[in-house]
């Protein structure tokens, strides 16, 4: 059997727990701390901070940004419904829009959809493909003159926040800079099917105007995912320093060392051993496929874009949802597992429930029906890259003939 998307772990790894776990601190501290300048570092951004999940992290950027009820922000009706859920958790009202060929937002869908209570635009880098964040960013800047502040960083601002969904993009690049310094705040993922994992985790880049004191933000968010606690456990743990004020109730939502150690691990052989084996992968799985007229294959790069190779989102291009499934099931069949990446948001209980329709997204729609992720992992052979386009084909043959 061929799993869809183990993780990559190894006696490194190990390892590194292992030091973490005998070196008699494992939540945040020097380690996070560590993995955050190197996370900076690596996509060239003013400041990183480390957190337990993308959902946190950029649950806590709305809140930051001061959005809740009444407001609204815009998201592909084409996401993980994480993307989603953070609206509704800070009470803000959800706009869904379509996407594009290349399953990004629609940008033209993004300006129609501003209204003067647009506060955020989450557009999500879908597979690891950014979105076009150039376009994003004018139409936000073009919100400016209708956009009322309701004081804090909105002032400050001016204009809706870009938010960027980079939970499949780290190392992706736009103009040869990597993913973390288009949007105003770019969120990361590090959940264990990511192209970079600490088990679960987070980051958000921060690449904010001047006008923003960026080292405070970042304690702002600090104290914030702890409680809103003055003081850390690290610094509450040396002698006398026990005392403590919390200055707002916060959240819960740090990242642990024992997580970051991971990630260090992963991070340092990430340019040099992670991303050129998926991108190998993605190489075979395009040779194999663009020439073969049944098949639509996904874009991972174009003049300016270069995808981070998370998913290798393939297209039935003449079947229908019904007989996209029976082919998964013929793949299935031949000890292949494949995925769906993703069920538009309309299409599930609770957004139907809120009067989403997916016919009002038919790119959404057209591309979810025929979609067939295949898997793509450092530790995928070339052998099995064979097997799963074997299977592939095959399954395909078999029920279209
Ligand atoms: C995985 C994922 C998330 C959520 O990431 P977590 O770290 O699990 O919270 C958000 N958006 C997209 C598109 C994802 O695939």
């Amino acid at each position: 059997m061929i799993p869809f998307s183990p993780p990559r772990i190894d006696s490194r790894t190990l390892k590194a727990v292992e030091d973490v776990l005998r070196s008699g601190w494992i939540t945040t501290g020097p380690r996070t701390k560590e993995f955050e300048k190197r996370l900076a570092t690596y996509c060239g951004a003013d400041r990183v901070i480390a957190l337990n999940s993308w959902t946190n992290a950029c649950e806590l950027a709305l809140r930051w940004f001061g959005v809740g009820p009444g407001d609204e922000v815009i998201v592909p009706a084409y996401t993980y419904c994480a993307t989603a859920n953070i609206v509704m958790h800070v009470g803000a009202k959800l706009v869904l829009v379509d996407v594009l060929d290349d399953f990004t937002i629609d940008p033209q869908a993004v300006r129609h959809a501003v209204s003067p209570r647009t506060k955020a635009i989450i557009p999500v880098d879908i597979g690891g493909l950014p979105a076009h964040m150039e376009e994003i960013m004018r139409i936000a800047e073009e919100a400016r003159a209708r956009f009322s502040a309701t004081g804090g960083p909105q002032s400050t601002l001016g204009r809706p926040l870009v938010l960027s969904d980079a939970a499949h993009s780290f190392g992706a690049r736009i103009d040869d800079r990597p993913v973390g310094t288009q949007a105003d705040i770019t969120g990361f993922s590090f959940h264990a099917v990511k192209n970079l994992t600490t088990a679960e985790g987070g980051a958000l880049a921060f690449h904010l105007p001047r006008a923003f004191d960026v080292e405070a933000i970042y304690q702002w968010f600090n104290t914030m995912s702890l409680h809103g606690q003055s003081k850390d456990a690290l610094a509450k743990n040396r002698p006398g320093a026990w005392r403590y004020d919390v200055t707002a109730p916060g959240f819960k939502c740090n990242m642990t060392d024992i997580q970051a150690a991971i990630g260090l691990v992963e991070l340092e052989r990430y340019d040099t051993d992670t991303l050129p084996r998926r991108r190998k992968i993605v190489a075979c799985y395009q040779d194999a496929f663009a020439g073969d007229p049944r098949w639509l294959t996904p874009i991972m790069m174009d003049e300016h874009r270069t995808s981070s190779f998370h998913l290798y989102m393939l297209r039935a291009r003449h079947a229908t949802e019904e007989q996209r499934d029976a082919v998964i099931r013929a793949i299935a069949e031949r000890q292949v597992s494949v995925n769906v990446h993703f069920i538009p948001l309309p299409m599930l209980s609770h957004y139907q429930g809120l009067g989403y329709r997916i016919q009002d997204f038919p790119n959404a729609y057209q591309h979810y029906a025929r979609e067939i992720s295949l898997p793509v992992y450092y530790d995928l052979k070339d052998e099995q890259v064979a097997a799963v386009i074997a299977a592939t084909m095959e399954a395909m043959s078999e029920i279209m003939g």
